[in-house]
């Protein structure tokens, strides 16, 4: 690993700004065009955006950010401890979205497949779900 950071902070929807800046700016030693930094900034933003409305919906728990540098690439993990995803692949999919209700439009994980190269989703029930992204 040629760096490596980690960052936690409470699942407050304030913290979702300051997250994708603290990545961007962790990021930008790679040299990205404005472009890759966008589509990195926008991916955070949906995975943490997920952690803090969907993991820890009614209560306030931690999300930790860990990314690590290798190479010209950066992989990105956004962990929580909350609720976890019922079915993942269902998750996954374009439109589905357990709060329909509340102007969720279920394409949180299709914004992270198209501006990513790999993502991967862990998830287990009542224990928390991760989310591993590389660009
Ligand atoms: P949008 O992202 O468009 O506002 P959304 O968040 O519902 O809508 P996705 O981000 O694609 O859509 O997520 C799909 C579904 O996966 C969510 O509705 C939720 O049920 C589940 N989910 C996603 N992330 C988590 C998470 N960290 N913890 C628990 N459930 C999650
Ligand atoms: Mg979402």
């Amino acid at each position: 690993i040629q760096n490596h950071m980690r960052l936690e902070f409470l699942s407050k929807s304030q913290n979702e700004a300051f997250a994708r800046v603290v990545v961007a700016s962790f990021a930008s030693q790679l040299d990205p065009t404005i472009e890759e930094l966008a589509d990195v900034k926008t991916a955070v933003s949906e995975a943490v955006t997920n952690a803090i409305i969907h993991g820890y919906e009614d209560k306030i728990g931690n999300v930790i950010i860990e990314c690590s540098i290798q190479e010209n690439e950066i992989e990105i993990m956004i962990i929580d401890h909350g609720r976890g995803i019922d079915d993942v692949e269902e998750a996954r999919q374009p439109l589905f979205t357990s709060k329909p209700d509340l102007e969720r439009s279920g394409m949180g994980f299709t914004v992270m497949e198209t501006f990513m190269d790999e993502v991967e989703v862990q998830s287990l029930k009542g224990v928390g779900t991760k989310i591993r992204m590389v660009k």
